[in-house]
């Protein structure tokens, strides 16, 4: 089996480089980290999964497994999966089109991070809540991207530093303020010089909105002009990015007075958005088109240029409506549905009352332990532990109280247990102790401690006169073969036989 360390370097590095995680080595590494009983990592991996398949547009899939590791998250308390959880949702909802859900899921993001994560996680958290604080207010967003800068520089990762600066230029464009997407573009070009880190396609897009903000129309084309030369294969432009670039670069040649070379990209720009069936950009081209039209005084043209486009962009909206809603839907369904899935259940591995294992850990654990211990040829014993009378303490004190034992016996009971053991509560006051390795005599004397140390606990502040002791019923097999089910029934048949020769004792296998 691989180890722990190992699959928590390969779910960190799928977590901190999101590009280059893919769906199945996600899926590998959780069902190491479930065969590692590691729950968490689990978790993180399957994370990493649902954000394979939102970034492959598969958002209805994506949801669903979002939810189920926050759920699970919120019962284990795990902060690091609570922030990585919030992180992805508010991605999700940005795509949803809801940009308050995002920030707010983006706020939390931040607020449950650990202090002692990565930089760069951090850094990439801040990204999303600089990107939705942004939509509402440029300066309350600053801080988050300057914060995200800091740590780019700190850990020289230029890409980061890259990207931000990009939407940072990018908000201050949105916002029409051209001094200060002047100056972040500037300081975007001087990480260039400085790093040799390369502008991508979306940089040089913005740089040349940038530009036209600024009445500087043929440099805009300039900058645009490299990226839409026949021959030129870069991924990004090859993407969904060249109907972008071509459109903004229709404008730069229009402003310029270059109405020809205008015309001729705007028709470039409408063929390669139907051939790549991006009907948004396609229609925003007829909008440029009729704009050229009135730059060239042809007003007729225009006008029924701007009708269609106005038509056009009508329908698209509507359809991006429904879309959005039916997929919110999904959403919303998968938040409310995911407590029933099987795939949950086999997550929540702990007891939220005591923390210890619960009982579908050890239904999940016990078999594969059993079996190692067979293949080694090792003992194996196991121990069900029951509270006597408890009963009366919840009757006589109350419930709250009953809780309170609960939890104070799990703690003494793990507290007193030797390692290598496992501790899971079965239910009420049931508990179990696995103790792999440990033949019967070495069994009784390990779990007549646990005995002891709970009927010395100080109980008479919690529960006055009433003591709380427990009846322990353990039962080994020498050689590990032997099934759970034989295993555990050969425990509760001694523990009844402890119950009835009086409590507060420890009763082993006849030998
Ligand atoms: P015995 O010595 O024979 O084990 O007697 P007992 O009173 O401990 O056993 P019994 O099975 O009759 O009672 C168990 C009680 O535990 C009944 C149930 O109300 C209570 N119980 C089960 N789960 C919880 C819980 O989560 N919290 C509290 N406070 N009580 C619980
Ligand atoms: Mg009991
Ligand atoms: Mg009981």
């Amino acid at each position: 089996m691989i180890s722990a360390d190992r699959v928590a370097a390969v779910v960190l590095g799928m977590e901190v480089d999101r590009r280059t995680a893919d769906r199945e080595q996600a899926e590998a590494a959780e069902r190491a980290a479930v065969e590692l009983g590691r729950a968490d990592l689990a978790a993180r991996a399957r994370l990493v999964v649902a954000d394979a398949l939102a970034r492959g547009g598969e958002l209805a899939a994506s949801a669903p497994l979002l939810h189920e590791v926050h759920r699970w998250a919120v019962l284990e308390n795990d902060q690091y999966v609570l922030a990585r959880t919030h992180f992805l949702l508010s991605i999700l909802h940005t795509c949803l089109g809801d940009n308050a859900q995002a920030r707010r899921h983006a706020l939390m993001s931040v607020d449950h991070l650990p202090d002692h994560v990565p930089p760069l996680i951090r850094g990439a958290h801040l990204v999303i809540l600089a990107l939705s604080v942004d939509v509402v207010s440029r300066a309350d967003a600053a801080p988050y991207h300057a914060e995200a800068l800091d740590i780019a520089a700190a850990a020289g990762d230029h890409e980061l530093s890259r990207s931000v600066l990009n939407n940072m230029a990018y908000a201050a464009y949105q916002d029409g303020d051209a001094a200060a997407a002047g100056e972040f573009v500037e300081r975007m070009r001087r990480l260039v010089d400085r790093t040799g880190v390369e502008l991508r396609p979306p940089d040089l897009d913005t740089i040349a909105r940038v530009q036209l903000l600024q009445g500087r129309f043929d440099e805009a084309e300039r900058t645009l002009l490299p990226l839409v030369e026949p021959g030129v294969s870069r991924r990004d432009v090859e993407g969904n990015m060249l109907p972008e670039v071509l459109l903004t670069l229709a404008e730069a040649q229009r402003l310029g007075g270059a109405l020809d070379r205008a015309e001729a990209t705007v028709e470039r720009c409408r063929t390669v958005s139907a051939q790549r069936g991006m009907v948004d950009v396609g229609a925003r081209a007829r909008r440029e088109l009729a704009r050229l039209h009135a730059a060239r005084h042809r007003f007729r043209e225009a006008y029924e240029e701007q009708c269609r486009y106005d038509e056009e962009s009508q329908a698209l909206r509507s359809a991006e409506r429904e879309e959005q809603a039916r997929l919110a839907q999904l959403v919303f369904e998968s938040r409310e549905g995911q407590r029933e899935t099987v795939r949950f259940r086999e997550m929540a591995l702990r007891d939220a009352l005591t923390g210890l294992y619960n009982r579908r850990f050890v239904d999940a654990q016990l078999p594969a332990l059993l079996s190692r211990a067979e293949q080694r040829g090792e003992a194996v014993s196991a121990a069900l532990v029951d509270i006597d009378f408890f009963k009366r303490i919840n009757d006589t004190l109350s419930h709250e109280v009953g809780d309170l034992v609960l939890q104070r016996v799990a703690t003494v009971m793990a507290g007193a247990v030797d390692e290598p053991a496992t501790v899971a509560r079965l239910g009420g006051e049931e508990f179990v102790v696995v103790l792999p390795g440990a033949g019967a005599q070495e069994a009784i004397a390990r779990c007549e401690r646990i005995r002891a140390a709970i009927q010395s606990h100080p109980w008479s502040e919690l529960t006055g006169d009433l003591p709380v002791t427990v009846s322990i019923g353990v039962s080994s097999a020498a050689d590990g073969r032997i099934t759970s089910a034989a295993l555990l029934s050969q425990a509760d048949r001694n523990l009844y036989a402890a119950k009835r020769s009086g409590r507060n004792r420890v009763l082993a296998d006849p030998s």
